[in-house]
């Protein structure tokens, strides 16, 4: 019952564990479950005298997950929503989400003030900018709060709010309800985190999987523990000391570690599990990890308009290894998954790849302010179109393709970039590529490869023969452009949608 929204979760292990570490930020900052308690029944005293109450929104810029943990909870007191800022965001690009959320109350770290058109101030402390404008130090303020009641959660009471990577389009903002992180908790899942465990979180808490994990240990009663520095020698460093039990990454943290000179020299006695996810990772990769690590490896697959994931491939299926590491495994138990084709909602037969579909307590109340792409997405029946492509073998095991908007449709054929890929990245020269659709008058859309060259320069006409020799005639690339490197967002995400547009420019490109 304490799981039904992120305030009743803590003052549940308040009363528990009240000394017990909670949320920490290495070298930073640390929350007991008593001491964040109090500080988020102040702030949500502070929220209730400027007007914050259910169906309210309060905001924060910051990689502070101690200080975004207290905002979390006190919006949660109040039936008001939360929301996390990008701060890796150009000023341009904040003003215009910060429009979109419009918050009433917003706190913001000292330095990442200018992206407001503020200045940093001199003591370097936080700032919570209020209604009408007023800027004040956030602790200072905070300590002059006093504490109100928390309100009765609903189970469609909007907890928080993430904006999307923006891999595909401008980011938007999912609107997340308590009954999505109650689902999240309940759904079984291949790894023993328990009370009193520490779980390491790279990721920004802006991401799902940043927020995610904090309200995730606290419904467990374990500590959640936020690395804010992610080179690859202080990761293993963690990983190595006697504090933490999982940890998670993405595919590109995971490559660093295994590569770093020193990752073999040391030994990872405490480490229990390494949970990964957010992109494909190649399997050369996570059987590296395995055995450098020597502890249970775990793939899951979601989004944020899915507040968790909805597949996992487990510890077995990664030692058994073989073909199933290239997959992000089955269905968590209580989710549905099936491969539709996008055009006619059809079913697709084993083996054939089409459009991800799921269904479960766990998807997203909608998009803020945007409820065309809410319908674009979520079907009457319940089924959600996740935009990737994808296909299941005779298992169920899910095998990701692309997004469905990166499909190259020529001359009527489908063709999926990354079966392309793959086949270029095993030619010696190809240190790096991206398959996409250019504008062809004669196809409609034709396969282009766009290369990042190993220490040979490859020959285009060579390229093309390689994959002549390998695909269908159709999917081969027609040309191949040379270039230093691929644009990708901070999580490693390939931006498809910027490598395309120089091509397209002045035309539009009808998707699925
Ligand atoms: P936008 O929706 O704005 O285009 P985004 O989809 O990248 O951005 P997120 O919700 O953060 O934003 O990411 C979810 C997506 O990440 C999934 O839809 C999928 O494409 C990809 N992804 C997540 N996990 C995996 C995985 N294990 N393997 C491959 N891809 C994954
Ligand atoms: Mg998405």
């Amino acid at each position: 019952d304490h799981h039904r929204s992120i305030g009743s979760m803590l003052r549940h292990w308040a009363g528990e564990r009240p000394d017990a570490p909670a949320v920490a930020v290495e070298g930073v900052a640390e929350h007991t479950f008593a001491s964040w308690l109090d500080a988020s029944s102040r702030l949500a005293g502070g929220l209730a005298a400027h007007g914050v109450g259910p169906g309210g929104r309060v905001g924060f810029i910051g990689k502070n997950a101690v200080t975004w943990a207290e905002v979390l909870a006190a919006a949660s007191f109040r039936r008001a929503a939360a929301i996390p800022f990008n701060w890796r965001l150009s000023a341009d690009e904040t003003t215009a989400v910060l429009a979109d959320a419009d918050v009433a109350v917003l706190v913001v770290e000292a330095e990442l003030l200018p992206l407001l058109g503020r200045s940093v101030p001199e003591d370097g402390a936080a700032r919570v900018l209020l209604p009408g404008g007023d800027e004040r130090p956030y602790d200072a303020w905070l300590a002059e709060q006093d504490a109100v009641p928390a309100l009765e959660p609903e189970p469609d009471d909007i907890a928080f709010l993430i904006y999307t990577s923006g891999t595909s389009g401008r980011p938007k903002g999912v609107e997340l309800p308590n009954r999505a992180i109650a689902a999240n908790l309940a759904a079984p899942a291949p790894w023993d985190i328990a009370e009193g465990h520490v779980v390491m979180v790279p990721a920004p808490i802006f991401h799902l999987s940043g927020t995610g994990w904090i309200f995730y240990c606290l419904g467990l009663g374990a500590t959640s523990l936020y690395v804010l520095d992610i080179r690859p020698d202080v990761v293993l460093g963690v990983f190595a000391g006697d504090r933490v039990d999982h940890a998670l990454t993405v595919p590109a943290v995971v490559q660093s570690l295994v590569q770093h000179p020193d990752a073999a020299e040391r030994s990872y006695p405490r480490l229990r599990t390494l949970i990964y996810g957010g992109s494909p990772m190649s399997p050369t990769v996570a059987d590296a990890a395995r055995e450098l690590f020597d502890c249970d490896l775990i793939q899951s697959y979601g989004m944020t308009e899915t507040c968790g994931p909805i597949t996992f491939l487990g510890p077995d299926d990664h030692r058994r290894g073989g073909e199933r590491l290239a997959s992000a495994g089955v269905a968590v138990p209580g989710v549905e998954l099936g491969v539709f084709d996008p055009a006619t909602g059809e079913r697709c037969p084993v083996g054939e790849t089409g459009e991800v579909w799921t269904r479960s307590a766990l998807i997203m109340a909608g998009y803020r302010n945007q409820p065309g792409e809410l319908s674009a997405v979520l079907r009457e029946d319940g089924w959600f179109r996740t935009g990737d492509a994808g296909y299941q073998d005779a298992d169920g095991y899910l095998f990701l393709c692309d997004r469905v908007k990166d499909m190259i449709v020529s001359g009527g054929e489908n063709i999926y970039p990354v079966e392309v890929e793959n086949v270029l990245m095993t030619h010696p020269d190809v240190r790096d590529v991206a398959v996409i659709g250019v504008p062809d008058e004669r196809w409609g859309e034709t396969v282009k490869a766009v290369v990042i060259p190993g220490d040979r320069r490859p020959d285009p006409a060579e390229l093309v023969a390689h994959c002549r020799e390998r695909l269908a005639h159709y999917k081969c690339p027609t040309s191949v452009d040379l270039v230093e490197a691929l644009p990708r967002n901070p999580s490693g995400k390939l931006l498809k949608r910027e490598l395309r547009a120089p091509y397209w420019a002045g035309r539009s490109r009808e998707i699925a």
